[in-house]
């Protein structure tokens, strides 16, 4: 089969493995370009946008696309949303991989809220929280000129991008919490704002603000789009053998 993984994340680039050590189907991996030097997918990749609904569906007819994975973010449902209704149009099955939430565990102390507004509106009169959402929408944060902010994003903010005061640390999430808990140290942070993604990667700014006692704001997950939706890449692949099957 020809099979499409919308990606940008850890799980798209585990899934891509796993196929291309099966060497079953053809694997085309799309991404955004929101980062100027993505990590390696194990598989043929393009990259940019679509151009919506329309473009996507044109794009799954051209490619003759038989199978549409999305593993984007669990917070870009934009994407998410023009691959149901592209799959739909052009009848190609998609599958929804969406990894679980995090959970608070003992120790935790968290604020959870609606959105990044919210977060805004969370921290108090004078905190120094660390941020750790991306540079699209770091503007929201301009506003308050009462923070300082620990900002961390893997490129650097649009030259025109307004930002709150504070600290711009360019790179990747650390995998090990203790690196994470000598940043915190480091610059007094008060606070960790982070969205819910679940998964591994970047959990190690929950388990340091969970070893030293700091708040978090967690941003809840937006409402998914209607797709067939599972939690792991084990049971992606365990769907596309019996459409595989079926073909
Ligand atoms: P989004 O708001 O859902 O999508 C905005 C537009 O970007 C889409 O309409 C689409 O453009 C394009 N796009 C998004 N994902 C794409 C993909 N995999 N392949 C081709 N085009 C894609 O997405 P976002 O929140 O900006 O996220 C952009 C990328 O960064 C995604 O791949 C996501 O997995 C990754 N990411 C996002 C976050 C986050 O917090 N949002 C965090 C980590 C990684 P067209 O309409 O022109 O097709």
């Amino acid at each position: 089969m020809r099979l499409l993984i919308l990606g940008g994340t850890g799980d798209a680039r585990a899934l891509a493995a796993r196929l291309g050590e099966e060497e079953r189907h053809s694997v085309i991996v799309s991404l955004a370009g929101a980062v100027a030097r993505p990590e390696v997918y194990g598989a043929h990749t393009r990259i940019g946008g679509f151009g919506g609904v329309e473009g996507l569906v044109a794009y799954l007819r051209e490619t003759g696309i038989d199978a549409v994975v999305d593993a984007t973010h669990p917070f870009a449902r934009t994407m998410s949303a023009n691959a149901v209704a592209a799959c739909d149009r052009a009848g190609v099955a998609l599958l929804r991989l969406d990894r679980p939430e995090w959970r608070p565990e003992a120790g935790d102390d968290w604020r959870e809220v609606t959105d990044l507004g919210e977060a805004v509106a969370a921290l108090p009169h004078g905190a120094r929280p660390f941020l750790a959402i991306g540079r699209k929408e770091i503007g929201v944060f301009a506003p308050r000129g009462d923070l300082f902010c620990l900002m961390r994003m893997i490129d650097p903010p649009a030259p025109d991008q307004p930002l709150p005061p504070g600290r711009l640390v360019l790179g990747r999430p650390p995998e090990d919490p203790h690196v994470e808990v000598a940043a915190f140290r480091d610059h007094g942070v008060t606070h960790v704002v982070t969205k819910n993604s679940g998964g591994p990667w970047g959990y190690a700014k929950i388990e340091a603000a969970r070893r030293l006692g700091l708040p978090v704001v967690m941003v809840r997950r937006p409402p998914c789009a209607g797709a067939q939706t599972v939690a792991d890449t084990q049971a992606v692949l365990g769907w596309i053998a019996r459409l595989a099957e079926r073909c």
